[in-house]
């Protein structure tokens, strides 16, 4: 296999094994409490974390636990003639090898000792992730067959080399070891990065600290952090990398700071202010409902008509949709209807939208019908079912003509020709045993559905969503 200069460099300066940093015992100590047992010896519980005696009504087994009164851990009850027990559990450190980040990773193996009655750990490294490469690197002690990680406690540390896993490292640990980050980030791209401040913000449990690296590694993080912007430093630094005065980066006069920062604003929150320059964070959250978190759909309705208005305007709408009002618009568009005031607002949305779609032809020419020929065999490999539901894409215009008779909306005059152009993504979900007769028209859009309705625009049922979740899950998003 070949390997990148950079990284047989790399890897050549890297030693084989790496001091431990200077409180790793007391670390590794912190972490262990967890993981310890009640021993029971008669109705008398000898505790493995702090040593003391108890008395316990609790049976053994796995599962069975008892709190101790004495350090408060909470373990499980195991006889007295326990033997070949043992807990794993893994940790992590921050390391540097040639002014590049290394997260080195160990596996604890804390393995009962029954004369003693008490856990002994053996502690060994296994991998080493470098970020600013890419690469996981394993040593002779890892070892993964099919989707089973396993790590050899015995075998010492021979060779390093690059892990090329089809999935990866598994990379699961249960806390990392932060006391020197400052000192081991010096000269490598993370040295200015508030990472301890990003990783306290995000809560250290369960934490994909690569995630947090792969955020630091712009420039614009560490502004981001220190301005208390939080949300747009850990999910959207690669968004506000511009260099430059506050309206540059931001899109945004430097008025709204206090503002955006007192609300610790997120992405499409400050996109809405953007586009209102309201500052009231309700009114924002909830103009972002209104489009169930689309912001596209929300920048495209701001080129016609004040967010502040259509947001009261829904209110007053039965079942408002910001989706059908979209398409109310377009066909208002390709009917050459002027957009005054009253026909941007009108009384009763769903009755003006109808009426549009009576008006409005769809193209039927050749060109249309080939192009939705196509796209259904583009399409045609997420076809999904279970035993209850199927659901294929559109097959052609008549199948769209059929839906949309069948349904009553307005699939076939609004969406023939997005589907066709490949604007967008129609499906029909049906009963497998009755699979001529539709049930659920269905839009998706880059990879998400956006629409679902049964017979006139009625909402799903719960039976309906949770077929199109797991679809949307296992066959639009699979890896
Ligand atoms: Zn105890």
């Amino acid at each position: 296999m070949y390997i990148r200069k950079e990284i047989r460099a790399f890897m050549e300066k890297m030693p084989k094994e790496m001091k431990m940093p200077k409180h790793w015992r007391k670390f590794v100590n912190e972490n262990d409490v967890e993981y310890n047992l009640l021993i029971k010896h008669g109705k008398e519980c000898e505790c493995t974390n702090c040593g003391k005696y108890f008395y316990s009504e609790q049976v053994e087994g796995n599962g069975c636990w008892d709190i101790c009164p004495f350090c408060g851990g909470q373990y499980d009850v195991r006889r007295s003639n326990l033997k070949n027990y043992f807990f794993l559990y893994d940790l992590a450190v921050v390391d540097n090898v040639d002014n590049k980040l290394v997260l080195r990773y160990f596996e604890v193996k804390r393995i009962y000792n029954q004369d003693k009655k008490r856990f002994d750990d053996n502690v060994v490294e296994y991998a080493r992730v470098v970020p600013e490469l890419d690469i996981e690197l394993v040593n002779d002690r890892f070892f993964k067959y099919m989707a089973t990680e396993r790590v050899y406690h015995t075998k010492k540390i021979r060779k390093w080399r690059v892990f090329n896993g089809m999935y990866g490292l598994g990379q699961y640990y249960k806390s990392i070891y932060l006391e020197n980050i400052d000192e081991k980030t010096k000269g490598t791209n993370f040295q200015y990065a508030p990472i301890v401040d990003a990783i306290m913000y995000l809560g250290n449990h369960k934490l994909d600290f690569l995630k947090v690296l792969e955020k630091a590694k712009y420039a614009s993080f560490e502004l981001l952090m220190k301005m208390g912007l939080y949300k747009l430093a850990t999910k959207y630094p690669e968004k506000f990398n511009e260099k430059g005065s506050f309206e540059k980066r931001f899109g945004i006069s430097k008025d709204y700071y206090k503002f955006m920062k007192n609300h610790n604003i997120d992405y499409d929150e400050l996109t809405i202010l953007k586009i209102t320059k309201r500052v009231n964070i309700a009114i924002i959250r909830d103009i972002l409902k209104m489009s169930d978190d689309d912001i596209e759909d929300l920048e495209v309705a701001s080129r016609y008509i004040d967010l502040i208005k259509l947001r009261e305007y829904s209110k007053k709408q039965k079942n408002f949709s910001l989706v059908n009002y979209l398409d109310y618009i377009r066909n208002l568009q390709k009917l050459d209807i002027p957009l005054t005031k009253r026909m941007l607002l009108p009384d009763d949305l769903t009755k003006a939208h109808d009426e549009s779609v009576k008006k409005v032809k769809v193209i039927n020419s050749n060109v249309i019908k080939e192009k939705i020929k196509q796209r259904y065999k583009e399409l045609e490999k997420n076809r999904y079912n279970d035993n209850v539901y199927i659901i294929r894409p559109a097959k052609n215009l008549k199948d769209i003509k059929d839906e949309s008779v069948q349904q009553d909306n307005c699939v076939y005059k609004n969406y023939s020709d997005k589907y066709a152009f490949g604007e967008t993504d129609i499906y029909f979900m049906r009963e497998a045993n009755n699979p001529k007769k539709s049930l659920v028209t269905v839009e998706v859009n880059k990879g998400r559905i956006r629409q679902k309705y049964q017979k006139r625009n009625h909402e799903v049922t719960k039976e309906q969503s949770q077929f199109l979740d797991s679809w949307e899950k296992k066959v639009l998003n699979a890896a």
